[in-house]
């Protein structure tokens, strides 16, 4: 029986270099792995593919109303099956419908019994203020979902809305969360914020994802960094997050913050940047 996980975040967070790596790395393992980009913005799986276009799951429905797995799939770096759901004309509908119409195909053309998956990853634009986006998690399709986050404080925002709408569905059959992977880590202060959200929120950090070039130039040449450097210490930490997340991983429900402890819980890391009010006040005339 496959594992069908949820990877979300704030828009340009890294969900989609996160997700193919994992992908590239759970193929390079050995598993057979299905990859469906869940963004209108449809760019999922292009790391996987050498940077190539693949026509929507949505946009092939409206064109030529029966697409077949071959017209909405391409294979990727490993034999990763690499899926766009698409979105709706822009300004026209909702985000999530892509979503919805794509998991129906999908289980209609019977994919997930004649590909044989091990893993199917969904890598879902989160902010989850539209429900569209939360499909994936809310009735049942992906049994654990993980969020990634820097520590910018919209990114922390954003995985706080996941976490809302995560303990929302749990107890009626939802997913539960994994827990969080802390992406373009660059000072201990970063990972220490992320720990420590992750704590308040009964949640833990399952990945630490330094900023690197090497992701960079890998998204440069259309590949993911399991493809265009093997051999770096970045290709290492995304196998480890692969690792935990085929893995028999612990899940739970997230105790997200409301709105004034969220406030409150930044003052206070934004206090230890700039060494209590009184100093920071300083900061802000200058
Ligand atoms: P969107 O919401 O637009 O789909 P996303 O969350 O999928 O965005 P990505 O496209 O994966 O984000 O990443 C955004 C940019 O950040 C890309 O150029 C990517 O190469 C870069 N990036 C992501 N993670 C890292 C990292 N750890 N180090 C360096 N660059 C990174
Ligand atoms: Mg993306």
């Amino acid at each position: 029986k496959p594992k069908h996980i949820a990877i979300y975040g704030k828009g340009g967070i890294g969900k989609s270099t996160t997700t193919s790596n994992i992908s590239a790395a759970l193929a390079e393992a050995g598993h057979r792995v299905i990859q469906i980009g869940c963004d209108p913005k449809s760019d999922s799986t292009t790391i996987l593919r050498g940077g190539e276009d693949l026509p929507t799951v949505l946009d092939s429905l409206r064109d030529s109303g029966r697409p077949t797995i071959a017209d909405v799939s391409a294979i990727g770096f490993g034999g990763v099956l690499c899926i766009e759901a698409g979105g709706p004309v822009p300004g026209v509908g909702c985000a999530g419908r892509g979503i919805n119409a794509a998991v129906d195909l999908l289980h209609e053309l019977k994919l997930f019994e004649e590909f044989k998956p091990d893993y199917v990853l969904y890598d879902v634009l989160g902010d989850v203020v539209c429900g569209g986006f939360a499909v994936p998690i809310r009735n049942g399709i992906a049994e654990s979902a993980f969020v990634v986050t820097s520590s910018d404080f919209m990114a922390i925002f954003a995985a706080n809305n996941l976490f809302k709408a995560i303990s929302k569905y749990a107890p009626s059959g939802g997913a539960r969360l994994g827990g969080v992977i802390a992406n373009s880590i660059q000072t201990p202060y970063a990972s220490a914020l992320i720990d420590d959200f992750a704590s308040r929120t009964g949640t833990n950090v399952v990945g630490y994802v330094p900023r690197s070039l090497t992701v960079a130039q890998s998204e440069l040449y259309g590949q993911t960094v399991i493809e265009a450097a093997p051999t770096s210490e970045q290709a290492d930490v995304y196998r480890q997050l692969a690792r935990h997340i085929a893995g028999d991983h612990p899940v739970s429900i997230p105790k997200p913050l409301n709105a004034p402890a969220l406030k409150q819980w930044a003052k206070q890391w934004g206090d230890r940047v700039f060494g209590g009010a009184a100093e920071r006040r300083l900061v802000e005339v200058v």
